[in-house]
C-alpha cells in the first residue's frame, strides 16, 4: 500500500538560511555542500552550487540535469534561479555579487582546490571567510516534512525487521542475514513509497564475540544459538535516514547476558529521558554513561551517545561527552541515543533509537520492539 507524504516546501528554510549567513557578518555565501543544497533549495542531484545572498538564491548546476533541476526546485516550492553553468562558473557567480565585498564559504564542504579558485580567480576582489557548519547547524531542526520521511525510513526497516528476525534461529551467517534484512527493507521501500528509497547505511551485523566491535561489519561467522547480535540498520525514504540498533538473542537469556542487557536498556532510557528541549547534548551522554558506570562497565562503552540524522547520516548535533553550547536541543531537533557496553571477546549489547526532541520530551522515531530473544 502507497505511503502519503507530505509535501517538501523550502520557503521557511530560505528565510532561515539568510538569517544563518547574516549572523556570519558576510554578504554572501557560496554553498557546495550537496546535502545543503538539496536541504534549502529540493535538488538532489550530484553537482551543484549554491550562491545565497540576502535578496536571492541562485543554484548552478551542469546540462545534465537541465530538466531534472527545474522541476525538482518546483517541487520543494525554491525561489532559486537555475543557472547551467561549466567552465564560466567563476563568471556566473562574480557578477552575481555586485556590491557585496565579503563572501563566505562552508569550510568543511571546499577543497583546497576550490578554495584556490574562488579566492585566486574568480573573487580575487572579495574577502573569502571560511565558515563552518553554518547550515548544517540550521538543518538540524526538522520540520514536519523531514520527520514524516524519517518515520517513513524506520518504518521500511520495522516491517522488514518483523518478517527476517526468526530468521536468526537458523544460524545463518552474518552476512546472509544482513543481506536478507537489506533486500526486504529495499523490497519495503518499493511496495510503499514513489519517491526514491533505500539503506540509510550499510547494516551492521556483530554476533557473538565480533558485538565487542562497535563498527564490525557482517563477515562469514555463522550466529549461534545462544549467541547476542547486534544489528545496526536504517533506510532511506526521499534523501532521509532513519538509524536503529536493536540486540537480539538467539534463545533464552543467562544471567550475565540478562544484565548486560538491561544495563544497557537502562541507559539508553536515562538518555532519552534526558533529550530535553534546552538541554546541551552532553547530558544526554552523562546520563546514560552514568548508568553504564554505575554497573562497573565505564571503560566498556567507547563511544559517543548518539548524532544527528537527517539527510546525512552522521550530522549535527553532536551528542558526546566533549559537546559544548553549540549543541542543544531545540523543538524538532533529530537525533540517535545509542550506548553501548562492549565486552572484548566475549559479546556486545547496543540500543539504539533516531529521537526527536519536542516541548512534551523527546519521542522516539524508530519503535521496533525492544523484546531480544529470538
Ligand atoms: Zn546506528
Ligand atoms: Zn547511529
Amino acid at each position: 500500500m502507497l505511503v502519503s507524504l507530505p509535501p517538501v516546501s523550502v520557503a521557511r528554510r530560505e528565510a532561515r538560511a539568510q538569517a544563518a549567513v547574516a549572523a556570519t557578518n558576510t554578504d554572501a555565501m557560496i554553498v557546495t555542500g550537496l546535502s545543503n543544497i538539496r536541504w534549502l533549495t529540493g535538488f538532489a542531484g550530484s553537482n551543484a552550487t549554491v550562491l545565497l545572498t540576502d535578496d536571492r538564491i541562485t543554484l548552478f548546476t551542469d546540462s545534465r540535469y537541465a530538466d531534472r533541476a527545474p522541476r525538482e526546485l518546483a517541487e520543494a516550492g525554491s525561489s532559486a534561479e537555475i543557472v547551467i553553468a561549466r567552465a564560466d562558473l567563476g563568471a556566473r557567480i562574480a557578477e552575481r555579487l555586485d556590491g557585496a565585498s565579503t563572501v563566505a564559504l562552508e569550510a568543511e564542504y571546499v577543497t583546497w582546490m576550490q578554495q584556490r579558485d574562488i579566492a585566486g580567480r574568480w573573487l580575487p576582489d572579495h574577502e573569502i571567510v571560511a565558515t563552518g557548519e553554518v547550515l548544517d547547524r540550521v538543518r538540524a531542526v526538522k520540520d514536519e516534512a523531514e520527520l514524516a520521511r524519517i518515520r517513513a525510513a524506520a518504518d521500511l526497516v520495522d516491517d522488514a525487521l518483523r518478517t527476517i528476525t526468526p530468521m536468526l534461529r537458523d544460524q545463518p551467517t552474518e552476512r546472509a542475514f544482513a543481506a536478507a534484512l537489506e533486500a526486504q527493507i529495499r523490497a519495503n521501500g518499493a511496495a510503499a513509497h514513489t519517491v526514491e528509497t533505500n539503506l540509510g547505511f550499510d547494516t551492521i551485523v556483530a554476533s557473538g564475540p565480533n558485538g565487542a566491535i562497535p563498527h564490525h561489519a557482517p563477515v562469514e561467522r555463522v550466529i549461534e544459538p545462544g549467541d547476542l547480535v547486534i544489528v545496526d540498520v536504517g533506510g532511506r525514504v526521499d534523501g532521509y535516514r532513519s538509524d536503529m540498533t536493536r540486540t537480539f538473542c538467539v534463545g533464552s537469556l543467562t544471567a550475565d547476558q540478562a544484565r548486560h542487557y538491561d544495563t544497557v536498556i537502562a541507559a539508553q532510557q536515562a538518555g532519552v529521558d534526558a533529550m530535553v528541549v534546552g538541554a546541551e547534548t552532553n547530558a544526554v551522554d552523562r546520563a546514560a554513561r552514568s548508568v553504564i558506570a554505575d554497573a562497573g562497565w565505564a571503560d566498556s562503552f567507547t563511544h559517543g551517545t548518539g548524532h544527528g540524522v537527517g539527510l546525512d547520516i552522521h550530522e549535527l548535533p553532536r551528542v558526546a561527552a566533549t559537546s559544548g553550547a553549540d549543541d542543544v536541543y531545540e523543538a524538532g531537533t533529530v537525533a540517535t541515543v545509542e550506548p553501548g557496553v562492549y565486552l572484548r571477546g566475549l559479546a556486545g549489547v547496543r540500543i539504539e533509537d533516531t529521537c526527536v526532541a519536542t516541548i512534551d520530551g523527546a519521542e522516539r522515531l524508530t519503535s521496533f520492539p525492544k523484546d531480544p530473544e529470538i
